[in-house]
C-alpha cells in the first residue's frame, strides 16, 4: 500500500488516533477529553472539552520565535500601496481592534457582520472576532444592498465592520451607502458600525451608531486583550454561501476542529509550515537582506476574496496558523498588467501560490512575456480550485510556470480539500481533469441517485457523497437551523443519512475522481457559487417581469455565466428591439442593485412562455441544453413545444 493510502486508511478506520495526533499541531488550553462525539449523527463534535484559541494559534503562539516574521502583507494594485506587519505587529493591531469591538459592546458568542475591502483592517476584523470568542461573518465587497441586508437579518449582528469604499480597476467602489441601505432594509438593526476611512469616498457617520476605526484605535493603542478560551465546539464564524432555495445558508463553523483542519491541511496538503530544526527559529539582524521573507515557514499567496472560504481557510487562518507570512491582494490579476502576480511572487518569494482556474484563463490570453519577466522559481507549486480546471488551463500554466499545478476539489461547507493531492504524505502525479484522491478524513461515495446504492467499480458516474461523520473543520449545522442541515445535505439520498455535495462524479481504478458538474441548480460563475433562484427572485422583483427562468450555462473564460428568459407582463415593452434592450438592462441593474454585479445575468432573452411540464415544472434542464445548443432529450412531458423553439431561435440555433 502507498503511503498515502496507508495514511488515508487509518484516517478512516482508526478515526481518533489518527485525529488526535492532528491535535497535537495547534495549542490548546485544555486537552480534549473525547475526539469525536458522533452520538447524534449527522451533527459531529470534535475535540470535546477540549478548549483553544484560532487567533492565539494563528498569532499569539509565533511571537515567541518568529515576532518579527512578516506575517501579513496587504497589496494593493488600485491604490497602490503595500503594508507589512511581523507578528508582533500584527497581534498589536489585532489586540487594538479586539478592544474597540469590546468598547462597542461585542460579546463572547456575539456576531459581527464583516463588510470589507481586501484590506488588512479586514484580517485585523476577523482575528479580533474570534479573539473574544465573537462569531465573524464576512460578506464578500461585491454583494449589494439587497444580499447584505439578507445576511444582517440572519446573523443579527451586534456591530459591523465596514470601510468608506473598496475600488476595482481603479474606480472607487462605495460600501457606506450600500451598507446604510441594507441596514434600513433589515429588520435588524446593528447598534454599531466600525468604519476604515481610506480617504477614496467621502462618508457620512450616523451619530450613535457610527465610529471611525482611526480614531478608536488611537484610544487603544496600547489596551491588552487576552484571547478568551472557549470550547473547541464554540462556532468561530458563518458564512453564508448559495444554494437551491433563494434565502443563503449560514454555514457555521466550530474553533478546535477547524483549526486542526487547517494546520493539518497546511502540513499534509500544502507540504507547508515550520518543519523540524525550523521550529520558529528567531530572525535576527544579521539574517541579512532578503532573507526575512524567506527564512520564515514560507510565503503564502492566495488570490481569493476574505468574502469566500478560500479567503477564510487560506488567506488569513491556515497560513497563519502555519507561522507562514500571507499576501492579502486587492485588485485585478491584469493591473497594472497581466505580470502583477508574478511580480509579487518574485518580490516576497512566495512559496505556496493558490488561485482559481478563471484568473488563469484571464492570463492566459495575455501576453505569456509578462510570465518570463519574472522569477518565479520560490514556488514550490500552484494550487487551484473553486470550479473545474479544464486540461489547456492546466497544461497553459504548468507549462509557464514549470511547477505541478493542483487541483483541489472542496466547498464552504467543507472548509478544506475534498479531493485533491496530499503532496506532503507523499508526492503524487497529478492527472489532468481531475482534483485527485479523497482526502484523509473523508470518507467520500459515489452514490446511485435513484437507489442510494454505493457505486464501487471504476468510471460510474454518481453523485459525490460523504459519509458521516464529517471530519474536522466542516460545517457543524446552518446557522440557527439544524432542521436546514439536515435536511438539505443528509437527506438526498434515498435511504440513507449521508452528506451530498450535490456534485456528480466518477472514480478511476487508481482513485483519482473527476467532477461533472452539480446535481442541483447551482451554477458557478467564475469560481463563485450562485444559486439560479435568487437571481430569478431578484429578477422577478422587476414590475414588469412576470415569470424568469435562469440557467448556467458553459463560457470559455468564466466556466458559466448565468442566462435569463424572462416573460414580460406588459408585451409593449418589448416592442422593439431598443425597446428589449432597456429592459434588458432595467432587469440586469435590478440584479446588481440587489445581489450584486457578480450574479448579474450575462443576458437577458424575453419570451412569451417558458418551458414547462404539464405539472408545471420548470424544464430547467431542457433550457439549459438548448441554450448550450445541446439537445434537450426526452421532452415528451413538456406542456408547449414552441417554448423551446422561441428559445432555439433566440440563442441563435
Ligand atoms: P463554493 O462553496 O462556492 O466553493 O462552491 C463549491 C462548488 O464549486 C462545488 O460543489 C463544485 O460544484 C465546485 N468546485 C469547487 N472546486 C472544484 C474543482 N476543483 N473542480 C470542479 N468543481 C469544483
Amino acid at each position: 500500500m502507498s503511503r498515502y493510502a496507508d495514511f488515508y486508511r487509518q484516517s478512516i478506520d482508526q478515526r481518533d488516533a489518527f485525529w488526535a495526533e492532528q491535535a497535537q499541531l495547534i495549542d490548546w488550553q485544555t486537552p480534549h477529553q473525547q475526539v469525536c462525539d458522533y452520538s447524534n449523527p449527522p451533527f459531529a463534535k470534535w475535540f470535546v472539552g477540549g478548549t483553544t484559541n484560532l487567533c492565539h494559534n494563528a498569532v499569539d503562539r509565533h511571537l515567541a520565535g518568529r515576532a518579527t516574521q512578516p506575517a501579513l502583507v496587504a497589496i494593493s494594485t488600485e491604490t497602490d500601496t503595500e503594508r507589512s506587519y511581523t507578528f508582533a505587529e500584527l497581534h498589536a493591531e489585532v489586540q487594538r481592534m479586539a478592544a474597540v469591538l469590546k468598547a462597542l459592546g461585542v460579546k463572547k458568542g456575539d456576531r459581527v457582520l464583516i463588510y470589507m475591502p481586501m484590506i488588512a483592517e479586514a484580517a485585523f476584523a476577523m482575528l479580533a472576532c474570534v479573539r473574544i470568542g465573537a462569531l465573524h461573518s464576512v460578506v464578500f465587497g461585491g454583494f449589494a444592498a439587497g444580499s447584505l441586508a439578507s445576511r444582517i437579518e440572519d446573523a443579527e449582528p451586534v456591530a459591523v465592520v465596514s470601510a468608506d469604499a473598496g475600488s476595482r480597476n481603479g474606480k472607487v467602489v462605495p460600501y457606506k451607502p450600500l451598507l446604510d441601505e441594507a441596514i434600513a432594509l433589515s429588520k435588524h438593526k446593528p447598534s454599531a458600525v466600525l468604519l476604515v476611512n481610506r480617504g477614496l469616498a467621502p462618508m457620512h457617520l450616523q451619530p450613535g451608531r457610527d465610529h471611525d476605526w482611526a480614531s478608536l484605535r488611537e484610544q487603544h493603542l496600547d489596551t491588552v486583550v487576552p484571547c478568551e478560551w472557549v470550547e473547541s465546539t464554540h462556532p468561530s464564524y458563518t458564512l453564508y454561501t448559495s444554494g437551491t432555495t433563494g434565502k443563503p445558508k449560514g454555514v457555521q463553523r466550530d474553533t478546535g476542529g477547524y483549526a486542526v483542519a487547517l494546520a493539518a491541511s497546511m502540513k499534509h496538503i500544502f507540504d507547508a509550515g515550520p518543519r523540524a530544526g525550523d521550529s520558529a527559529a528567531p530572525l535576527s539582524d544579521s539574517d541579512g537582506p532578503g532573507t526575512r521573507e524567506t527564512r520564515g515557514a514560507g510565503v503564502f499567496f492566495a488570490t481569493s476574496d476574505i468574502g469566500w472560504v478560500v479567503g477564510h481557510s487560506y488567506i488569513v487562518y491556515g497560513p497563519l496558523i502555519a507561522g507562514m507570512t500571507t499576501i492579502m491582494y486587492e485588485g485585478l490579476p491584469t493591473r497594472p498588467d497581466a505580470g502583477v502576480w508574478w511580480s509579487i511572487v518574485e518580490k516576497y518569494q512566495v512559496t505556496h501560490m493558490f488561485s482559481a482556474p478563471t484568473a488563469v484563463r484571464v492570463l492566459k490570453k495575455q501576453d505569456p512575456a509578462y510570465l518570463a519577466q519574472y522569477n518565479v522559481k520560490s514556488l514550490k507549486a500552484l494550487w487551484l480550485a473553486g470550479e473545474p480546471l479544464d486540461e489547456p488551463t492546466a497544461q497553459w500554466i504548468s507549462h509557464a510556470l514549470q511547477v505541478p499545478i493542483i487541483d483541489n476539489y472542496w466547498q464552504t461547507e467543507t472548509g478544506w480539500p475534498i479531493l485533491t493531492l496530499a503532496n506532503g504524505v507523499e508526492p503524487q502525479t497529478t492527472r489532468f481533469g481531475s482534483p485527485g484522491k479523497a482526502m484523509y478524513g473523508y470518507d467520500v461515495k459515489l452514490i446511485d441517485e435513484s437507489t442510494g446504492q454505493e457505486l464501487t467499480g471504476p468510471d460510474q458516474k454518481g453523485v459525490v457523497a460523504i459519509e458521516g461523520p464529517l471530519p474536522p473543520g466542516c460545517m457543524q449545522t446552518v446557522w440557527r437551523d439544524d432542521a436546514r442541515f439536515v435536511n438539505t445535505y443528509w437527506k438526498s439520498i434515498p435511504g440513507r443519512l449521508i452528506y451530498s455535495t450535490f456534485d456528480w462524479g466518477i472514480r478511476d481504478a487508481d482513485g483519482y475522481h473527476f467532477i461533472l458538474g452539480r446535481t442541483d441548480d447551482v451554477i458557478n460563475v467564475a469560481g463563485h457559487r450562485l444559486g439560479t433562484r435568487e437571481i430569478e427572485e431578484s429578477i422577478s422583483a422587476h414590475p414588469n417581469i412576470a415569470e424568469v427562468a435562469v440557467v448556467g450555462i458553459a463560457d470559455a473564460l468564466k466556466g458559466q455565466v448565468a442566462i435569463a428568459f424572462a416573460v414580460a407582463r406588459d408585451a409593449s415593452a418589448l416592442v422593439d428591439d431598443a425597446a428589449r434592450l432597456r429592459l434588458e438592462g432595467e432587469v440586469m441593474k435590478q440584479v446588481d442593485g440587489l445581489l450584486g454585479a457578480v450574479a448579474r445575468p450575462a443576458r437577458v432573452y424575453f419570451v412569451t412562455v417558458l418551458p414547462k411540464t404539464r405539472s408545471g415544472k420548470l424544464l430547467r434542464r431542457a433550457l439549459q441544453a438548448v441554450a448550450e445548443r445541446r439537445d434537450p432529450g426526452d421532452l415528451t412531458t413538456m406542456e408547449d413545444p414552441a417554448a423551446l423553439q422561441q428559445v432555439k431561435e433566440l440563442v441563435g440555433e
